[in-house]
């Protein structure tokens, strides 16, 4: 690990000054991923600006009948929130599926949006990386790519979002705020990670003198109708092999709105309006389900050792719709 100085931010423009004058230095709030990222040398910050001081950690009812989560409430605070395990169940469960118990302890939700790829070449500094080393190469497409992703890839850069947490945002249609030198702005949360195209370095939008302070969900709830299917190769603490948040307004047997997204399968929480459309005004029957699964996963391509999760994709969106439906359970 390398030497670094540490700053403790006393307010929210005091951070945003300090990382504007020394851009090469990182904000660290739980840290469960940056310092696993600085002790195998793939980020070298010269500082780290503790913002865990700073008054962002509330959970809010908002005028317009949505939630305001501050971005340094802990994964766990927001999973076990009175009104979001009642009003927006699908986020608790998402996230409750997400690392240990001490780890979403400790993770903010401000760096789970900001969680770097799990690819094991990321890690290693002795393999090429185009995201880790701009221009090298990606070890992953001709490497051992199980985890890798299947949609929105790139010739740089095949890698996957890790987050849970995100998913089910995307389905919820959250909204990430953010503050920079020149005031707040939002940014709906299927804009704010990026796929790879040629700049697999850069995970989202968030520009370099900005800072997560809150995710905004709207009124919308679907606490009645909703599934987040993990597929993972052991039952705890494991990252998603994928991932299917599943939304639904039912109307009798009819599905009046659906939403679906996808995690594990590309460089972003995935999510695709087309799937949806084939659900929207149509019965939840099986069939209708398998063509959805089918248009989401519209252009997916594997890469050898993750070709399976094509169909895995697929019956796991189906399985997941069958339970939002609630003709299986939720476990
Ligand atoms: Fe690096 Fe992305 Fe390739 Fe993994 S998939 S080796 S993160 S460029």
């Amino acid at each position: 690990m390398n030497n670094f100085s540490y700053s403790l931010a006393a307010d929210v423009a005091g951070a945003l000054r300090m990382i504007t004058a020394e851009p090469t230095a990182k904000f660290i709030a739980g840290g469960t991923n940056l310092v696993d990222l600085m002790k195998e040398n793939v980020e070298r910050p010269t500082r780290l600006i503790d913002i865990t001081h700073l008054p962002l950690a509330e959970i809010q009812a908002t005028k317009g009948g949505g939630l305001r989560i501050g971005a340094l409430a802990s994964n766990a605070d927001v999973a076990y929130n009175e009104i979001v395990e009642r009003r927006y169940p699908l986020l608790s469960r998402a996230i409750l599926q997400g690392a240990s118990a001490q780890l979403r302890n400790m993770a903010s939700v401000g760096g789970n949006l900001m969680q770097r790829t799990r690819c094991s070449y990321f890690y290693d500094t002795a393999t090429p990386c185009n995201k880790r080393e701009p221009g090298t190469a990606c070890s992953a497409i001709e490497g051992f790519n199980r985890y890798h992703a299947i949609l929105g890839t790139s010739e740089h850069c095949i890698a996957t979002n890790p987050s849970d947490m995100s998913v089910a945002l995307l389905a919820l249609d959250a909204v990430v705020v953010v503050t920079g030198p020149t005031g707040e702005r939002s940014i709906p949360i299927a804009e704010f990670h990026r796929l790879p195209d040629h700049r697999p370095q850069t995970d989202t939008n968030l520009m370099a003198d900005e800072m997560i302070t809150a995710v905004d969900l709207p009124a919308r709830t679907f606490a009645k109708n909703y599934a987040y299917l993990k597929v993972r190769d052991r039952t705890s603490f494991a990252f998603a092999l994928l991932s299917v948040a599943a939304v639904l307004e039912m109307d009798g047997d009819r599905i009046s709105e659906a939403r679906l997204a996808l995690g594990g399968v590309a460089h972003k929480p995935w999510r695709q309006k087309e799937a949806e459309v084939v659900l929207n005004g149509n019965l939840a029957t099986r069939e209708n389900f398998q063509s959805a699964a089918k248009v989401l996963l519209n252009g997916a391509k594997g890469f050898g050792h993750n070709d399976f999760k094509i169909e895995l994709a697929k019956r796991a969106v189906i399985r997941a719709l069958e339970r939002a439906a609630g003709r299986e359970g939720q476990s």
